[in-house]
């Protein structure tokens, strides 16, 4: 058997951690088994239609790598012929009937039964309408909708999910609920199942939301006489406080994330792991090993947590884990304005300097602006608090001449000697010399360290800095 999965979203909005995260288990669940990956745009919803969120679907599958295998999207609403004719049929065979009902009735009906504590749901009032009340009806010009009966067997409607193990859901906790909607479309739950026959989709994976209209699926499937696919419900994901997870947790659109500087493969890792892992120790893998370990049988049922810091930790190793050529194409596809007139060999050791430290690759281009252009910093932040004017400018002086003498500074160990043998031969302190060094090439009081920038920036450009330095120590 072809193992075909899909992802199925609603183009309601932008496409949320949840969702991607879903689609990230269906392209992992086909690929790991040699099997195919569709895209179907579930576009039946018109009241909640929103056109441009179909790009941004598209868009976030694109840069986390989640290639769809067929190549003409599935929109369901070029579909509507289809979802006819099947509704027609249960209409013919009797398994559906149309519904006359006013949405004031149903409301009633609801308010009704919610005062009476009973559980809201249709109360099947048309379903004895006769064709001759339907067409008077119809010749009255009242619309209509389509509803499914709910069979009286079989009473218990049992699967094994890949997740859950067996479910069973009394078929009598089911409404005789709407197929096609008044407008000619049908609702999420008809023609999801007739696409997912329709187009061979052999395993259901999606959250664990779905779990109550899961019945509803396989009844219809059984009145059609098609064999239903396997489903997997994927846990829910909540925040560390437990509750849901909402904005506030950090649930946005996935494509923030990418604004705000994270590597895709990061996301993937981090997404994955919510709900599945290895059973080992390792937490970090790449797409490949994603495709070569995932099992759904390693799927939990406990609701996972959403932990951002869990996100930066892998965001970090991943960008240390880099080739620094690797590291500026990342660089470059994140902000190509940023690399604009940069020298590509700074540019390198900047990177270098930088990546021990970076969580995200905006800390890259928020934070190294003072290797590529000139710094202003008020000449105070030059003297270390347990130091003076002199001995800074002792220590920076020193530093210079040392500099003079130097051809060439080959590592960031080199520069360290460099500032070592400055507070060794006039006997200053490191606070002397590190700080004002510090202070002078970055023009900033947390930065890496000397060493490193002063490597970074190069023989010339440092001896610059440090000159500049000088000077407005001198005169204040
Ligand atoms: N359109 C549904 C959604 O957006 C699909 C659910 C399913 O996978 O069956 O969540």
């Amino acid at each position: 058997m072809t193992v075909r999965t899909r992802f199925a979203p609603s183009p309601t909005g932008k496409p949320h951690i949840g969702n991607i995260r879903t689609a990230i288990f269906e392209y992992l669940y086909a690929k790991s088994k040699n099997g195919e990956f569709i895209l179907r745009i579930e576009d039946t919803d018109r009241e909640r239609f929103i056109p441009e969120t179909i790009k941004y679907i598209e868009e976030s599958l694109k840069w986390l790598g989640l290639t769809w295998d067929n190549e003409n999207i599935v929109h369901q609403s070029t579909r509507l012929d289809i979802y006819k004719k099947y509704s027609e049929k249960l209409l013919e065979e009797g398994k559906a009937y149309k519904c006359f009902c006013s949405k004031e009735r149903l409301a009633e009906l609801r308010e009704k039964q919610t005062k009476e504590g009973k559980a809201p749901g249709y109360d099947a009032c048309c379903r004895k309408l006769n064709p001759e009340d339907v067409e008077k009806l119809e010749k009255g010009g009242k619309t209509s909708v389509l509803r499914f009966k709910i069979p009286e067997t079989p009473k218990k409607v049992i699967w094994e999910d890949l997740v859950w193990e067996t479910v069973s859901i009394r078929a009598d906790t089911q409404e005789d609920f709407i197929i096609m909607k008044s407008d000619g479309y049908p609702t999420y739950n008809f023609a999801n199942v007739i696409d997912d026959h329709d187009m061979g989709i052999s395993h259901v994976i999606r959250g664990e939301e779905f779990i109550p209209s899961t019945p509803k699926h396989i009844l219809l499937y059984l009145a059609f006489g098609w064999q239903h696919p396997s489903f997997a419900h994927l846990p829910l994901i909540i925040g560390k406080d437990k509750k849901k997870l909402s904005k506030r947790h950090g649930d946005t659109d996935i494509l923030d994330y990418r604004e705000e500087g994270y590597l895709a493969e990061s996301m993937l890792n981090f997404l994955v792991l919510l709900g599945w892992n290895l059973g080992t120790t390792q937490e970090l893998f790449s797409c490949k090993e994603l495709i070569k370990y995932f099992d759904i049988k390693r799927v939990g049922k406990a609701p996972a947590v959403f932990d951002l810091d869990r996100l930066n930790w892998i965001n970090g190793e991943k960008i240390r884990a880099m080739k620094v050529d690797d590291l500026i194409k990342e660089v470059a596809s994140f902000n190509s304005n940023f690399m604009k007139n940069k020298d590509r060999d700074l540019l390198q050791r900047a990177l270098i300097v930088m990546q021990t430290r970076m969580v995200t690759l905006k800390d890259f281009t928020d934070g190294s602006g003072f290797f590529f252009e000139d710094i202003k910093y008020d000449p105070r932040l030059l003297i270390f608090k347990k130091s003076t004017q002199d001995d800074s400018l002792g220590g920076l002086k020193n530093v210079l001449e040392l500099l003079g003498q130097t051809k060439e500074i080959k590592s960031p160990k080199d520069a360290d000697k460099i500032m070592k043998k400055a507070v060794a031969s006039q006997s200053l302190s490191n606070g002397d010399v590190f700080w004002p060094v510090r202070v002078a090439l970055s023009g900033q009081e947390k930065s890496p360290s000397p060493g490193e920038i002063m490597w970074a920036l190069g023989l010339a450009k440092s001896k610059e800095r440090l000159e500049t330095a000088v000077k407005l120590l001198e005169n204040p």
